[in-house]
């Protein structure tokens, strides 16, 4: 058996609830992301799943039919190994937009997943096009899912809605392919296809790493001894450099520590145990994929995505920590992905609450000053970003936040 390579890009999946993301995610890796046990219960992915997929191919035989993830080509050789992806399986349930956005600061490319049963758009379907969009994701895929659910009439009525659809946006000359992922058809197709629109993205591995956060564990079964205890682990995206075991990370903004009646943000300092990428612990990881990283730290830090959202890098080296900011704003034209309908969006005013999504961050901020295009923001909890990054605004509409824009943190 050939060697499965550490994965070397992050393809997001998005779209509308039930359209088939965790389902084709399990086609093309074999594993299912929703693991969490609440997550069973609830049918939907609450967290950020993730799975890597090796894409292989049977040289001899043509296009698309050569795309495989299967070790054994139909002639009974073994297949030669691409490249190994790491999918991010992002949530589709509509008050999960913080944690799809989070995901989208960490994914080189997307596919979207849109079900050819369904009248384009459903609502996540575009709220999800608007955050690709909004995060600057070009490259991307269409899988125009559950074509078994259709007849010809019915998949090509489909496919004219998509490409109306996505006219104009970001994904307009994305690639459509038609797919059943239940049913196994077109995913060599679906695979080639991703091959060529998603490619790695060049990394420079000399810089300095860093590591963005998206998850952090205990892993440790309760009741465990507190000797027998395995050091906290962090789950993320290296985004640049390369990281070893022994090396010392710091954790910007760190954690909220009290002290005489005073609370205040310290970095964390952790030393790097182990480090598993994909499903081999390795010495050494360089940029892409998702990785787990063991650590050094009280296992009780790093419980329940306690330190998701952090950046994490050699001490000295992280961007600055901001607990305010200013940003320039950009508004959506209308909110989008309402069941309810759409929505005009007015300006952002001085007073007003704001989630903003920083990376993999999301904190609340109060808007200290609103100037038009430019704002200033004091958040609740402070980011470690650097200035040029990207920001996702929402805005507290009726029961829920909602996209209303982005910004840029000047
Ligand atoms: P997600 O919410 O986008 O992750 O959707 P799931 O992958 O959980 O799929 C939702 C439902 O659609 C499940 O019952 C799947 O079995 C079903 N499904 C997914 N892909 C297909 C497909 O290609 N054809 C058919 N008929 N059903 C599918
Ligand atoms: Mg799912």
């Amino acid at each position: 058996m050939t060697a499965n390579k550490q994965p070397e890009v992050n393809i997001g999946l998005v779209g509308h609830v039930d359209h088939g993301k965790t389902t084709l995610v399990q086609a093309l890796s074999g594993q299912w992301t929703d693991q969490h046990s609440e997550e069973m219960k609830r049918g939907i992915s609450i967290r950020l799943g993730y799975a890597d997929a090796t894409f292989r191919q049977c040289p001899d035989m043509d296009e698309p039919q050569r795309y495989t993830v299967d070790e054994e080509c139909p002639d009974g050789t073994e297949s030669e190994v691409l490249r190994t992806v790491s999918f991010v399986d992002a949530p589709g349930h509509e008050t999960l937009m913080a944690t799809m956005l989070s995901g989208a600061s960490i994914m080189d490319g997307a596919v979207l997943v849109i079900s050819a049963s369904e009248d384009v758009p459903q609502a996540q379907t575009e709220e999800h096009l608007m955050a690709l969009d909004i995060i600057g994701i070009e490259n991307i895929v269409i899988a125009q899912n559950k074509v078994d659910l259709v007849d010809r009439d019915g998949a090509e009525e489909n496919y004219n809605q998509i490409k109306e659809f996505v006219e104009g946006t970001v994904a307009e000359d994305a690639p459509i392919v038609p797919v059943s992922a239940q049913q196994d058809v077109n995913l060599d197709l679906l695979i080639q296809t991703i091959e060529e629109e998603i490619p790695t993205p060049e990394r420079d591995p000399e810089a300095d790493p860093e590591l963005l956060v998206a998850r952090s564990f205990d892993i440790n079964r309760p009741g465990t001894e507190w000797d027998g205890l395995t050091g906290g682990v962090l789950g993320g995206t290296l985004s640049k450099g390369k990281l070893e075991e022994g090396q010392t990370l710091e954790l910007r903004p760190g954690r909220e520590v009290e002290e005489g009646g005073q609370t205040e943000w310290r970095p964390v300092e952790a030393e790097v145990r182990s480090l598993q990428a994909g499903d081999d612990t390795v010495d050494e990881v360089t940029p892409g994929g998702l990785l787990g990283v063991g650590t050094g730290l009280d296992p009780a830090i790093t419980k329940g995505d306690a330190l998701a959202g952090r950046v994490a890098g050699p001490p000295g080296t992280l961007p600055d920590v901001h607990d305010s900011f200013t940003m320039d704003v950009t508004l959506l034209e209308r909110i989008v992905g309402s069941e309810e309908g759409e929505g005009e969006i007015d300006e952002i005013s001085t007073g007003e609450p704001l989630m903003l999504t920083v990376g993999t961050a999301t904190t609340v901020g109060s808007v200290t000053s609103a100037r038009g295009d430019e704002c200033d923001v004091k958040l609740k909890r402070p980011v470690c970003a650097e200035p040029g990054v990207k920001i996702a605004i929402n805005r507290r509409v009726g029961a829920r936040w909602r996209l209303i824009g982005f910004g840029t943190l000047q």
